[in-house]
């Protein structure tokens, strides 16, 4: 047996397959959890980033999204998608992979996009965890891949806790890309989750920097902004704090 395999085998004895939502056994995601899922689509949406939003043209979240043609995502990030996204990091709950990439598959294919990259993980992270989510989900969804891949240079650190302009900040100059020049194409970014969106527009502002036409993202689960006294009246200007 090959020793990957042996190790897999392993993994199985230890921790055996359990619903990344509520920790029912022999499921991924179990009928309760999967039922309890929001899609980020339909009505109440924002057109442009699939956040909650009911009001004209594009929500407070994504006004200012310069650098993206959209990003959808498949839910709301709450509830049992927020533990799917967060174990989707874990090796012991791999099985989920699968599960959401076939789910991502047709969502991607809907885009006008010609080719895919994964947001990368610094290679120091990669190494301890031992594998970039978002690569994994692009090669099992058999996304079309773009002829670039996206690295990451500076080790940017947990964004949570960050206001939006401490976020683009610290993600400023964190990302290149190598490959040939992308020559018109238009390229699609996938993450697990999309939050305030600083990831995702530094890694496109990159991308139409190396001839990209237009960027879409695509991720698992979106995070809405949470109304507040400070957000509710308009969009706010770049510098305000956002919800992590
Ligand atoms: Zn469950
Ligand atoms: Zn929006």
């Amino acid at each position: 047996m090959h020793p990957a395999a042996i190790l897999r085998r392993a993994v199985d004895l230890i921790f055996p397959l359990r619903c990344a939502g509520c920790g029912a056994f022999d499921t991924p995601l179990c009928a309760h959890c999967e039922a309890s899922l929001t899609p980020a689509v339909g009505p109440g949406r924002c057109a442009n980033c699939t956040a909650r939003w009911s009001g004209p043209e594009f929500c407070p979240r994504c006004y200012n999204w310069n650098e993206l043609a959209g990003a959808r995502a498949l839910y709301e990030h709450e509830g049992a998608a927020r533990a799917l996204v967060h174990r989707l990091k874990y090796q012991r709950y791999r099985a989920l992979a699968p599960l959401l990439a076939q789910r991502l598959a047709p969502a991607a294919a809907n885009l006008p996009v010609d080719g895919w990259v994964a947001v990368p993980l610094h290679p120091s992270r990669q190494r301890h965890r031992g594998f970039n989510q978002a690569e994994l989900l692009l090669r099992l969804a058999a996304l079309p891949p773009a002829p670039v891949t996206l690295h990451r240079t500076r080790n940017t650190g947990s964004q949570i806790g960050r206001t939006a302009a401490q976020r683009a900040a610290s993600l400023a100059g964190a990302f290149t890309v190598q490959g040939p020049p992308l020559e018109n194409l238009s390229i699609g970014i996938l993450d697990d989750v999309i939050t305030s969106g600083a990831t995702i527009r530094e890694c496109a502002r990159v991308l139409l920097h190396h001839g990209a036409r237009e960027v879409w993202a695509l991720a698992v689960t979106r995070a809405s902004l949470e109304l507040t006294s400070q957000n509710t009246v308009g969009p706010p200007p770049p510098s305000t704090p956002t919800t992590p």
